[in-house]
């Protein structure tokens, strides 16, 4: 009731359209949700550099769209960790759906870190968000600080897909071991070139040969 009542005076809106959100809503309107949902689950065995993962799974067809599009711009830019949760819910419902058909499982969900550094001037990770949204559905536990991003790096934006692939190589670190016969799901926003994806890969198997597979909003690999 209260939050009805404060919804009437300040009303969310839509991270899509940016239109007011009913109550039953939440940072995406129904419509925009609809919109976006172009589902496409790409299968097994690809590679990220030298790196093999057992299966990829996106929710959505990226770079066709604008709508979504903005709303992954609300989510990393402008705060908006609602957003992030909600697509990371319908990412987990496809993923449910597909790991139920193949009969395959997960042990635990790792998110892709940022810094400490980004992480303070953002406030959150929204991989994070992301995960927390998946593990709402399928009920695997999400673990945060098992891998971890050093600080020493500057803004990836306007540098050459070269110097970004060596830029993040090696940037990723395991804190804790986990059981080589744990199987992971690690999560990201967005993979394009796929190097912060193989760099993760990379240091999660450092010790072993973990069972990886990856699961992202969206995705363009080249
Ligand atoms: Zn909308």
């Amino acid at each position: 009731m209260l939050k009805e009542f404060i919804q009437l005076i300040y009303p969310d809106f839509c991270s899509g359209c940016n239109q007011p959100l009913l109550f039953s809503e939440r940072a995406v309107c129904s419509s925009c949700l609809i919109e976006v949902k172009s589902s496409f689950v790409s299968d097994s065995n690809t590679f990220f550099g030298r790196h093999s993962v057992n299966r990829e799974i996106y929710a959505f067809k990226f770079f066709k769209n604008k709508l979504l599009q903005k709303m992954i711009y609300e989510m990393k830019y402008n705060g908006n960790k609602d957003t992030a949760f909600v697509l990371g819910v319908e990412l987990g419902l496809l993923i449910n759906n597909f790991c139920k058909s193949k009969n395959q499982d997960f042990d635990f969900i790792i998110p892709v870190p940022v810094s400490k550094i980004k992480k303070q001037s953002r406030g959150y990770n929204q991989c994070e968000y992301i995960a927390n949204g998946i593990s709402q559905v399928i009920k695997i536990p999400v673990l945060n600080n098992h891998l971890k991003r050093r600080n020493n790096l500057k803004s990836q934006v306007n540098k050459s897909r070269y110097k970004r692939w060596s830029n993040v190589e090696n940037q990723y670190f395991m804190t804790r071991n986990i059981s080589e016969t744990n199987k992971i799901l690690l999560v990201d926003d967005v993979v394009t070139t796929g190097a912060t994806i193989n760099s993760c890969i990379k240091a999660l198997q450092v010790r072993n040969n973990l069972q990886i597979s990856v699961a992202a909003l969206a995705g363009n690999k080249e």
